[in-house]
């Protein structure tokens, strides 16, 4: 009775899944086929979307609105309105004028802190 069962549907089973693994082949070959036409059009999308962007003003904030670390109280100050102190080519940027002076003079820092 099973075995009857069994070999009745073996060789259906057999022929479908042959017949299955052929269509899955076909299946696989047209997804790689669409893969590469259809990620050749996105590149394309992206590339003209890429373009697009270019055209866009920078989002790089001026110069001039960068923030300074202040060495010695660590404030970030604007570059406009920051105490400056040229020292060996290098500026650095404060938060006040008594920063300042506390850089330039590391023993006055060590003695008021
Ligand atoms: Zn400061």
């Amino acid at each position: 009775m099973t075995t009857a069962f069994g070999s009745q549907y073996t060789a259906p089973l057999f022929v479908m899944n042959l017949d299955n693994s052929m269509s899955l082949l076909g299946r696989m070959i047209r997804a790689v086929l669409w893969g590469v036409v259809t990620g050749g059009l996105l590149s394309i999308v992206r590339q003209a979307s890429d373009r697009q962007m270019d055209g866009a003003p920078p989002r790089k904030s001026p110069a001039t609105n960068r923030l300074h670390r202040d060495p010695v109280c660590g404030t970030y100050v604007s570059g406009e309105i920051s105490v400056k102190l040229e020292q060996a080519g290098h500026i650095a940027h404060f938060c006040s004028t008594e920063c300042r002076e506390r850089y330039a003079q590391p023993a006055a820092r060590a003695a008021g802190a």
